[in-house]
């Protein structure tokens, strides 16, 4: 029956998708007050009346709707973003971000993929529930968030903190396809980020006595610092799983020095680890310094300082829901109904709203089920397939349904 009903509303359900990409909501600037106001005038005519608008901001409101079944039960949280990345560079679009265009079963425009797409379907899904009166054992919590794309301040972490939003369980729409079909992966867990600098002292002093007087050159030390870390820095971790290993990525950016004619004073690089759920930053911190240790004892000359990025880039812990989740069974026996096959459970790649969900809040979430391709996210011709839209509803009433029955 409910899906019946999402099949006689596909063409709303894709008009309302196109809609949201015919909105501009790119963060930066980040002001998702327009698209808001599509997808309020969408809900009430949809019969989704009573939402409310949390915003820490004016011009960064949030949308929370909460459908109330007759029965008591957990609270399921389908979740998307409303904000996009900015367009880039326009002259490598075939068509304007701006100006959604259906074309070989496929909807363009920016935000498609990442994540109008599933923002409509999530609030079609709930539609379908409320219209087709099903019977509820607890609520659909539907939230359309802000601010995902840059700092979740307005978004994510408003709601988790400040606003206090609670939920036994929680999905993000974020696009699940990576090199395969949409709908690829089930994505259980979400890798952390810790960012960090590694500084190196030297001299500075004139270039032209360095061959007389005592001096460090800053960047040559860095250089073998770098190298060194690189081979020898071993990472505390307990392979998953869904996920091996972390990410390490030494010297994503390096500066140095003053230019000719100056020895170099202080060198420093930055580093980026994308960590797994067990690893924490104080063990992190431990096996930094005990590398650097090893790098002191060998050369007394070598002044080197380690030092975390400022918060949040410091520490944006993992998040990992468990695959014996009820929630993940109706999830995985609802998309075998609707794709015929069923989706591998993985670990997503990139940092989601669920570092704050789940993080800050303490609601278990899966921080990406949902139509289109990551890969295709914050690039040009960013494209979702049409078909994948209307099954990510479908998929998301019958796994609600499931879940709360
Ligand atoms: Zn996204």
């Amino acid at each position: 029956m409910i899906l019946d009903w999402i099949d006689r509303h596909r063409e709303n359900l894709l008009q309302f998708a196109s809609d949201l990409i015919a909105t501009p909501s790119p963060n930066l600037p980040g002001d998702e007050r327009a698209v808001v106001e599509v997808i309020m005038t969408e809900m009430q005519r949809l019969g989704l009346t009573g939402a409310e608008i949390a915003a820490k901001s004016p011009d960064r409101p949030n949308v929370l709707f909460k459908l109330r079944g007759k029965r008591p039960g957990p609270v399921l949280m389908l979740c998307g973003h409303s904000d996009t990345k900015p367009v880039g560079d326009v002259s490598q679009w075939r068509t304007d971000p701006f100006k959604p265009v259906f074309n070989e079963g496929k909807l363009y425009g920016l935000g498609s993929t990442d994540m109008k797409g599933a923002v409509a379907a999530m609030i079609f899904a709930t539609a379908a529930l409320k219209q087709c009166e099903v019977d509820l054992a607890g609520d659909v919590l539907l939230v359309v968030n802000a601010d995902e794309e840059r700092s979740m301040k307005f978004g994510s972490e408003f709601l988790a903190t400040e606003y206090g939003i609670h939920a036994d369980v929680a999905l993000l729409g974020e696009p699940s396809g990576i090199d395969g079909p949409e709908f690829e992966y089930l994505h259980l867990l979400s890798r952390g980020i810790t960012c960090f600098k590694i500084r190196v002292f030297g001299t500075q002093m004139h270039s032209s006595l360095t061959d007389r007087l005592p001096s460090i050159n800053a960047n040559a030390k860095l250089a073998n610092v770098l190298t060194r870390m690189n081979h020898e820095l071993r990472l505390t971790f307990i392979p998953h799983s869904l996920c091996p290993a972390p990410t390490l990525n030494l010297g994503v950016k390096i500066e140095g020095g003053v230019g000719y004619g100056v020895c170099p004073g202080v060198a420093l690089f930055e580093a980026d680890i994308r960590t797994l759920p067990g690893m924490s930053r104080h063990q992190l911190q431990l096996d930094i310094e005990h590398c650097l240790d090893l790098m002191r004892r060998d050369d007394p000359d070598l002044h080197v300082e380690m030092e975390f990025e400022q918060p949040p880039l410091d520490w944006i812990p993992p998040t990992e829901v468990p695959a014996d989740h009820p929630f993940v069974a109706a999830l995985l026996i609802s998309a075998e109904q609707v794709l015929g096959w069923r989706p591998q459970l993985s670990a997503f790649p990139g940092g989601t709203d669920a570092s704050k969900f789940q993080g800050l809040a303490n609601i278990p979430t899966i921080p990406s089920f949902g139509p289109g391709w990551l890969s295709l996210a914050h690039g040009p011709n960013e494209c979702v397939g049409i078909e994948a839209i209307v099954q990510a509803a479908k998929i998301y009433a019958l796994s609600a349904k499931s879940y709360l029955s």
